[in-house]
C-alpha cells in the first residue's frame, strides 16, 4: 500500500521527505510516477490537476496539503465515497492571526509609507489612521485566532459566518441577512472564508459600498473571493483607502497585473499562513493508520457544503 503525492506550487519531494523522516510512513510515490494504481490507498493535492483522481480502486482518503480544499471539491473526478482531509493546525492558525495583525499595524502606522519616503529622504509626519473595528468574514479555525489576538490587541472584533457563535469578547453575525450589518462600522475587513458558490466574488462593489469610505481590505481568504474590478474602481473613488492582497485569482500573479504597480494596493505572494511540513506530514501518517484500522480520518470536510 502507498501514499501518492499530486502537487502544482509546491515541492512534493519536500513532503515526502517529512512523511519519511516516521517510521509508520508507508511507500510514497510522486506523481505521475503512480506505479500500480491498485497500491494507493491515500492521496495528497495541493493545485493538482483535475479529472486524475477517479482511477485508484483501492483509496480510502484524500488529504488536502494546507487548508483550503476548493481544487479538490471541485474536481470532477473526485470520488464520492472517500473522505477528504484538510490540514487544521495551531501554527496556521497563529501564522494568519500574526499576519493580520501586522497588516493592520503597518498600514494604521503608515510604516510601508515611511519606507518610501526614506528613498527620497523625505522628513514627512503622517497621522496614524484611527479606526480599530475589524470585521472578520469567516469564523473558523483561522478567523476565530485572528478575532483573539486581535482583540487582545485592543480592536473591535465582529465576526461573520454561517452559523450563529456565542462568544462574549466577539460580536457575531451570521448568515447572508445579517452580512450588511457585520460590516457597516467597520475599518477593515479581512475575509478568511473559505472559496465555496456561495463566498466566490463575495468581495465585490455592493459589498464595499456598504462600508464606511476610506475602509481598509485585507484579502487572505482566496483570490476568487474579489471581483478585481471593483477593487480598482473602489479605490479609484476612495470608498476604500487601500487593501492588502495575498492571494489572487491567477497564481503566481502575472507580471503586467495591474496588481503589481498599484500604490494603494499592498501585495504579498500568498505566504500569510504556509503549510508546517513536519505538522501536515505528522497529520496524514495519523489519518493513514486510522483508515488502515478501518476508522474514520479526522479533519474531513463536508463535500455538501463545500467547505
Ligand atoms: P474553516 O472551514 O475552519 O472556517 C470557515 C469559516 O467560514 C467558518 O466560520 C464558516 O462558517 C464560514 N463560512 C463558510 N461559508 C460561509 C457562508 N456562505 N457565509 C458565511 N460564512 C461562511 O476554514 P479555515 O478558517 O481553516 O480557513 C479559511 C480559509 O482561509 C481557507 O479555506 C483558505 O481559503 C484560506 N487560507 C489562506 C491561507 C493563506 O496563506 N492565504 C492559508 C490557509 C487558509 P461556520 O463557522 O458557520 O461553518
Amino acid at each position: 500500500m502507498a501514499i501518492l503525492i499530486m502537487f502544482n506550487q509546491a515541492d512534493p519531494k519536500l513532503l515526502k521527505v517529512h512523511l519519511k523522516l516516521s517510521i509508520d510512513c508507508p511507500e510514497v510515490r510522486i506523481y505521475p510516477d503512480v506505479g500500480d494504481k491498485d497500491d494507493i490507498k491515500c492521496i495528497i493535492l495541493w493545485k493538482q490537476d483535475v479529472g486524475l483522481l477517479d482511477v485508484y480502486p483501492n483509496l480510502r482518503m484524500i488529504a488536502s496539503y494546507g487548508a483550503g480544499i476548493e481544487n479538490i471539491i471541485n474536481d470532477p473526478s473526485l470520488p464520492k465515497d472517500v473522505p477528504v482531509t484538510r490540514f487544521i493546525d495551531d501554527t496556521l492558525s497563529n501564522q494568519m492571526a500574526e499576519f493580520v495583525l501586522g497588516s493592520i499595524l503597518n498600514y494604521r502606522l503608515n510604516l510601508t509609507l515611511y519606507r518610501e519616503l526614506q528613498a527620497s529622504s523625505n522628513w514627512s509626519c503622517k497621522n496614524i489612521k484611527k479606526g480599530k473595528n475589524v470585521t472578520i468574514l469567516g469564523m473558523g479555525e483561522l478567523g476565530k485566532t485572528t478575532a483573539k489576538l486581535l482583540h487582545l490587541n485592543g480592536y473591535a472584533v465582529s465576526g461573520w459566518s454561517r452559523s450563529e457563535k456565542k462568544n462574549q469578547s466577539i460580536k457575531n453575525y451570521f448568515g447572508n441577512k445579517q452580512l450588511n450589518l457585520s460590516l457597516v462600522n467597520a475599518d477593515i475587513v479581512v475575509c478568511l472564508l473559505p472559496l465555496t458558490p456561495e463566498t466566490k466574488f463575495i468581495l465585490n462593489k455592493n459589498l464595499f459600498n456598504i462600508l464606511k469610505k476610506g475602509a481598509y481590505l485585507i484579502n487572505v481568504g482566496r483570490g476568487d473571493h474579489l471581483v478585481e474590478e471593483d477593487l480598482l474602481d473602489a479605490l479609484y473613488h476612495e470608498k476604500l483607502s487601500g487593501a492588502l492582497l495575498d492571494v489572487y485569482s491567477k497564481e503566481p500573479l502575472p507580471t503586467d497585473h495591474i496588481f503589481w504597480k498599484h500604490p494603494k494596493i499592498h501585495m504579498t505572494p500568498h505566504i500569510s499562513s504556509p503549510t508546517d511540513k513536519e505538522k501536515v506530514a505528522r497529520q496524514i501518517l495519523d489519518n493513514y493508520a486510522r483508515i488502515k484500522v478501518g476508522e474514520e480520518p479526522i479533519n474531513q470536510v463536508n463535500p455538501k457544503r463545500f467547505y
